[in-house]
């Protein structure tokens, strides 16, 4: 039988996902109905409401009724949202999101009907049913009566107590051995029979400790029992009443069971649909807990039940409690899996082990962990759900931090770097700490390799150093004057004076007599910070050589043999630097540009030449503080906040749908006065196939019926590396106009020509990306422009548009898009090679900075947590990290 509104295709579980995401943030937002500007949650409903039909329509024709059928019924709830008190509003929320889960998950228990796995084996195949069990109460034949006349139960004199505890605790003291039972296979569970084993191996589920550490991906708050007479219509509630009689009718295959359950306040008409078997199961006298939505049907009123439960039988899991969600997969459904899990949480939970220090939990209020475990799945109430997830959530930011730490020591204890001390007034124009003649007087090392011409670096420079660069130079000078080597994250904004601050550095190395080596990530790069640092370093008689892999062999021989002499000081280059064959005559500072993280593979290549310099990582993508703690967290952090005096901001505009042309005229415009452009290519997700192809045929398109008489060039993801610097190369160079690109291909090149940006499909990438796109204009002298397109003018799309239409400080950027759109799509932090997160949230500053403190307060007691305590939890960092080592 069809799923009435079942979202299977890509599309409608995306659109799902976005009005779950909004809906979130409305619950976050305190139910203000500020979650979507302008036009509040209603409004963003009915725009949703278009997509939807349209996506249904479009995904299976029969579908577009079915389609509109949940949309119709979230216009049910929010539609008049704006007129509602908090407490409704919230219930409404909580309502249309239950709807939302259900539409995405085929087989989760909101849809009983739709459960074959339940129903087939149990409906029986009889065409004539058997009369229903004899009742309480003689109107079962009676024709349907009216809800009020009905009997109502009186008040319970011994109404069951609901029992929902969490877990029950191990009458006796744990043993180790205890601790095989979490070993055992998840088939030793009761109930699990071997079919099922293939299923939970999908959900990653081996073990019954897999199965404990699958938590559930929400709870369903069925825990507050209104009173029938009390319930309100047309929203999902939970009620508790006396079960009068049962009665099931057949149709073919199909079958309906109602039944009559009434409290002391009223009584109600039940419905189960294909569920033949809880004709059985419902026995009238006995006590139901039961969610579900209270209905009127012509002039009936009907309980169309979602879950129901039976308390006398025992603790309550699926209804009646917090209930667990946990994602599902084909032939295994929630009631099963809930009470898998509340076997292994009763009788395997209170055996795992604690692998946090006791110190380190009542430190930070943390409680253990088996009990954290429990709470997880069960929770006796929010406070505890809350408790435990920011239990588990601690984990893993702990141990991603000490991951850290260990990264950072291995780093830090190995062997000395060079100690590179460099006199402030190599460096800067104007020290502000008053000058002592002997510091003026500081004569440059003897060391030096290079006969140094004494000039002061910010001297020779057409401008004077922002206070931002001022302070990172002196953080990297303080740390390479020591011999620990350092680890240093110069972060900062595009435009905001990175070279320069890399420049200081590597003459500091120099006037020590200390090589420098620069790491670029493309070719291109690379020659860009040649030209860059080579005109920097060169009123110094320093010799600067660039090392590529698609140099001549020549050239390249040339620039090792400068290396190994120890005639160049400086070595630009891509990988071919450290993983090649190159010998330096004394490396002292080792930098690497942007994106890709400077990994433990290549410090280790660097160890196994000899070499331990200091290590200096670049980076354009502004990241909130609290987040370079975990991103970076073996890193320390210089910033670089503040942009150079005097630029001209970028004039950002946003266009919705049709108004492209405006942008075109402007690429137009500026071309003619000899500028360049370029057109970032609408995002494709499923593959870097298939956005190619959308960015030839955009490329086809612009070239032949937008720009025919400009000179026009592609860059994405599919060309050989070779073929994309040379497309880069020749926009660089001035002989293409327009370069049509995909965001996939890094752009980083600095073209100071180019004077206008215009993205495709805007609104699809993150503030941060949108904002390195941006920075890629306005480089020179000229006025810039950027435009953002997008195809619908939603209000989120155009709350986030707006917000960089108005901002163009990254790290403010940075910020927003961490609130918008959650540190799971932050730019940068998929690539950032940690380990995955399934309860933490990067977006939760506190518990971070707390992991931080503790971690480094743990490390400072015992570093690499060699006391025998810490085996646990130093077995379980080795096993987080383990398949992450190599990033
Ligand atoms: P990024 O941080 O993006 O790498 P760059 O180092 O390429 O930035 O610098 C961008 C431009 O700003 C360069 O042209 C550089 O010369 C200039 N610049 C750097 N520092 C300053 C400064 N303090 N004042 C003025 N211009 C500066
Ligand atoms: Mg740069």
């Amino acid at each position: 039988m069809r799923e009435p509104h079942a979202a299977s295709g890509a599309g409608a579980q995306a659109l799902i996902e976005r009005a779950r995401r909004i809906l979130r943030h409305e619950q976050r937002t305190g139910h203000e109905d500020s979650a979507v500007k302008p036009g509040g949650l209603a409004s963003f409903l009915a725009r949703w409401a278009e997509d939807w039909v349209a996506e249904r329509s479009g995904a299976d024709g029969a579908d577009g009724a079915d389609g509109a059928s949940l949309a119709q019924a979230l216009q049910r709830q929010l539609g008049d949202y704006r007129t509602l008190d908090p407490m409704q509003r919230a219930a409404r929320v909580r309502a249309a999101l239950a709807l939302l889960d259900s539409a995405s998950a085929p087989t989760s228990d909101s849809r009983p009907a739709a459960q074959p796995a339940i129903a087939a084996p149990a409906a029986p195949s009889s065409p004539s049913p058997k009369p229903p069990p004899r009742t309480l109460h003689p109107a079962r034949t009676a024709p349907p009566v009216r809800e009020r006349d009905w009997p109502l139960a009186a008040p319970p004199p011994k109404a069951p107590e609901l029992r929902t505890r969490a877990s029950a605790i191990a009458s006796r003291a744990p043993r180790p051995e205890d601790a095989y039972l979490l070993d055992a296979p998840a088939t030793s569970i009761p109930g699990v029979w071997q079919p099922q084993a293939p299923r939970l191996a999908r959900l990653g589920v081996e073990t019954i400790r897999d199965l404990l550490f699958t938590f559930p991906r929400e709870h369903r708050d069925y825990s507050k029992l209104t009173k029938i007479a009390q319930a309100p219509f047309d929203e999902v509630v939970t009620v508790m009443g006396l079960i009068w009689e049962v009665e099931t009718k057949r149709n073919g295959p199909r079958a309906r069971t109602t039944a009559r359950i009434s409290d002391e306040t009223g009584a109600v008409r039940a419905i189960w649909f294909n569920q033949g078997y809880l004709q059985k199961q419902l026995t009238p006298g006995s006590y139901i807990v039961m969610t579900g939505v209270k209905e009127r049907f012509g002039n009936r009123v009907q309980f169309n039940v979602r879950s129901h439960e039976l308390p006398e039988q025992g603790d309550l899991i699926n209804t009646g409690r917090l209930t667990p969600v946990y994602p599902l997969t084909e032939g295994l459904n929630p009631k099963a899996m809930r009470k898998f899990v509340k076997w292994a949480v009763d009788h395997c939970a209170p055996f795992i082990t604690d692998h946090v220090p006791i110190a380190v939990r009542s430190r930070a209020g943390l409680e253990p962990l088996p009990e954290a475990v429990a709470q997880m799945h069960f929770p006796d109430g929010y406070e505890q759900l809350h408790a435990a997830q920011r239990r588990l959530a601690f984990d893993e930011l702990f141990l991603i931090q000490l991951g850290m730490l260990t990264r950072r020591a291995n780093w830090q204890d190995g062997p000395p770097a060079p100690a590179l001390p460099a006199p402030a007034a190599l460096i800067f124009a104007e020290p502000d700490l008053p000058v002592r003649a002997e510091d003026e007087a500081a004569t440059l090392p003897q060391t030096a390799l290079w006969p140094l011409s004494p000039t002061r670096f910010e001297r020779t420079l057409p401008f004077r150093f922002t206070g931002a660069q001022r302070r990172a130079i002196r953080e990297i000078l303080a740390d390479i004057a020591t011999i620990k080597p350092m680890s240093r994250l110069l972060q900062g904004d595009v435009g905001s004076g990175k070279t320069v601050v890399a420049a200081a550095a590597l003459l500091a190395a120099a006037a020590n007599g200390y090589q420098g080596a620069l790491l670029a990530p493309t070719e291109i790069l690379a020659e860009q910070h040649y030209r860059g640092l080579a005109r920097l370093l060169e009123p110094f008689g320093l010799l600067t050589v660039a090392l590529t892999g698609s140099q001549r062999a020549k050239e390249r021989a040339a620039a090792r043999d400068a290396l190994a002499s120890g005639q160049a000081a400086v070595a630009i280059g891509t990988h071919a630097l450290i993983q090649e064959d190159v010998a330096y005559k004394r490396l002292g500072l080792a930098i690497v540009d942007e994106q890709h993280r400077f990994g433990v593979e290549q410090r280790n290549a660097l160890r196994q030449k000899g070499l331990s310099p200091h290590m200096l990582v670049m980076t354009a993508t502004p990241i909130p503080r609290t987040l370079a703690l975990t991103l970076y967290g073996d890193l320390d952090v210089s910033t670089l906040d503040e942009l150079p005096a005097g630029r001209l901001p970028i004039v950002t505009r946003w266009r919705a749908g049709g108004q492209r042309q405006e942008a075109y005229h402007l690429v137009e415009s500026e071309v003619a006065q000899g500028r360049q452009a370029y057109v970032i290519c609408p995002l494709v997700e499923e593959s870097e196939a298939l956005e190619a192809k959308s960015a030839i045929a955009e490329y086809e398109r612009l070239r032949t019926q937008v720009f025919p008489h400009l000179r026009l060039g592609l860059a994405h993801g599919q060309l050989r590396p070779a073929e994309k610097d040379r497309v880069m190369r020749q926009f660089r160079d001035g002989e293409i106009d327009v370069l049509v690109a995909t965001a996939v291909v890094e752009v980083g090149v600095d073209v100071p020509n180019a004077t206008v940006m215009l993205i495709e499909d805007a609104d699809r990438f993150g503030l941060s990306q949108l904002h390195q796109f941006r920075g890629r204009v306005g480089r020179g002298s000229q006025q810039s422009y950027c435009y953002l397109l997008s195809k619908e003018a939603s209000a989120t799309a155009s709350e986030r548009l707006r917000t960089l239409e108005a901002t163009s400080d990254g790290f403010a950027l940075a910020e927003a898009d961490l609130r918008l759109r959650g540190p799971g799509d932050f730019f940068g932090v998929r690539q950032s090679g940690l380990p995955e997160l399934k309860v933490a949230s990067m977006a939760d500053t506190r518990l971070m900075a707390e992991a931080r403190t503790q971690a480094e307060w743990l490390w400072r007691a015992d570093p690499y947590l060699r006391a025998l305590e810490h085996a646990p939890l130093r077995e379980r960092v080795y096993l987080f990290w383990r398949n992450f080592a190599a990033h």
